[in-house]
């Protein structure tokens, strides 16, 4: 892989994009902390520099309205003696703008007497201030007009030097500072984002192993769960619904071709015999109608299995029209009532009231007569049958199939409901398996649910709930 490929790449993951958001907001969170103090350390400054200036021009005033012009111009001369020349400066102006006397102007030769300054202080308004930036020099100058007396006004200036250190040394302090934060940030960022990120890489990782080998591996969980734990967890219990779903139809594909080997073979002989041995006409219209039997058995299998699949993708094709479960259910039972006689079992039917629902007739007749014919099937002689429906309070229709069978024992009833299971005690009767798996489909997409209750040689009792029509 190239490098540039490579730099793409991380540039894509999300530890490098977390690590980049983290150090962007910690170093803008930083430089608004460090312009604030830059503001406070500067205006703190520039106000002390003005305060300096204001009380200078206060004891210039109180010495002119004592002692008069003279004394005035030998203080000021000590004072900017004593700060020194190049960091301090004065001018005794008399109103007219006219000077009377100053500090030595060598080194503030640049700065002059600002006539509109002048003109707003005879206007009677407070002291004047202002900032000055003299080319090719490092410092600003902060400058005071002030009036001292009647008919005297005073300039002073100071050099801004401290100011202007200050100033500097913070932004070197800054710039360092900022720099060191910026690797800091970047560092703890990415080892925070890697390990915010270290279980998404294990499910990756595990995903990853799934695809080359099988679907038995885990994402190891944590006892403390947290958010990466949940998505483990989702993920974990996504492969187990895969792997059941695999393993449902790993059975499934055997049961198929199991189921179809039977007839085809029968098919297969039927065709064989026909073949070899000769036979009268009879014996051939015989042998016809076997291979019809043993195709529409297979047909009707396949298409049992078909509306099971859709039913249960949720595209089946079913009508939804207004039908009387009560009507279908005594109909069911009158179409039994022979079957169940010649195996020596009692059928009673009790379903009274009209019990209206929305669904497909051909379905529901057909949920209920698998449900029928097992019963009369798995009911030996002399047992009996009751077939029941009522609605309840809740606008509920249930369908009952009550008999007094062989029975199902615990260990397969969970199982009853998939495909192709059948019990070892019916194996030897007719059945492909699919009778129960067809009627928990239709139920369900009629919004309902079928539930059973059995014990081994007592008896076994189906309920079919249906929603009923809310009128
Ligand atoms: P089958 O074609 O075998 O009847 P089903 O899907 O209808 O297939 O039923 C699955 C299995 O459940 C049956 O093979 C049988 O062992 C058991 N079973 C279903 N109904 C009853 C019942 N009323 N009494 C006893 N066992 C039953």
């Amino acid at each position: 892989m190239s490098l540039k490929k490579r730099l793409i790449d991380i540039y894509y993951t999300l530890a490098f994009r977390l690590t980049l958001w983290y150090a962007g907001i910690f170093i803008l969170s930083a430089c608004i902390a460090f312009f604030f103090f830059y503001f406070l350390i500067t205006s703190v400054i520039r106000q002390q520099t003005d305060q300096d200036l204001l009380s200078e021009a206060r004891t210039f005033s109180s010495i002119l309205a004592v002692q008069g012009p003279d004394a005035l111009k030998r203080q000021a001369f000590l004072e900017a003696q004593a700060g020194g020349e190049k960091k301090i400066f004065f001018r005794l102006l008399f109103i007219t703008g006219q000077l009377f006397s100053s500090s030595n102007m060598s080194y503030w030769r640049d700065i002059g007497v600002k006539k509109e300054v002048i003109n707003r202080l005879l206007n009677d308004s407070g002291p004047i201030f202002d900032t000055i930036n003299i080319p090719n020099r490092k410092h600003q100058v902060r400058i005071l007009y002030a009036a001292l007396g009647p008919g005297m006004i005073v300039q002073l200036g100071r050099a801004m030097d401290n100011y202007t250190r200050i100033i500097e040394a913070f932004q070197r302090i800054f710039v360092i500072t900022m720099a060191a934060l910026f690797i800091l940030a970047a560092v703890v960022g990415w080892f925070m984002a890697k390990r915010a990120l270290a279980g998404v890489e294990t499910v990756t990782q595990t995903a990853r192993r799934i695809s080359d080998r099988s679907l038995d591996e885990r994402v190891p969980v944590k006892t403390r769960v947290n958010e990466i734990d949940q998505l483990a967890i989702t993920f974990n219990q996504m492969l187990d619904r895969i792997q059941k779903l695999v393993t449902e139809i790993k059975e499934m594909n055997d049961n198929i071709a199991h189921d179809l080997k039977s007839p085809i073979t029968r098919i297969r002989g039927i065709a064989e015999v026909s073949m070899t041995t000769e036979s009268t006409l009879q014996d051939y219209e015989n042998m016809a109608g076997s291979t019809v039997e043993e195709c529409d058995r297979l047909l009707d299998m396949i298409n049992t299995m078909l509306i099971i699949s859709k039913t249960e993708a949720g595209v089946g094709q079913f009508e939804s029209k207004e039908l009387d479960v009560a009507r279908v259910v005594q109909d069911a039972c009158e179409l039994f009532l022979p079957m169940a006689e010649s195996h020596g079992v009692n059928l009673i039917c009790d379903a009274p009231e009209r019990l209206l629902i929305i669904g497909d007739v051909r379905m529901i007749q057909r949920m209920i007569s698998n449900l029928l014919d097992n019963s009369v099937k798995y009911t030996p002689e002399g047992g009996n049958i009751h077939v029941a429906a009522h609605s309840d309070k809740r606008q509920s229709i249930q369908i009952s199939v009550r008999d007094t069978g062989m029975g199902i024992s615990p260990e397969d009833l969970p199982h009853i409901f998939e495909r192709f299971y059948r019990c070892d005690p019916s194996r030897s009767l007719a059945g492909t398996g699919l009778g129960l798996s067809f009627a928990r489909a239709i139920a369900s997409a009629h919004g309902g649910e079928i539930t059973v209750a059995s014990e081994v040689n007592h008896g076994s009792t189906f309920i079919v709930e249906l929603p009923g029509k809310i009128s």
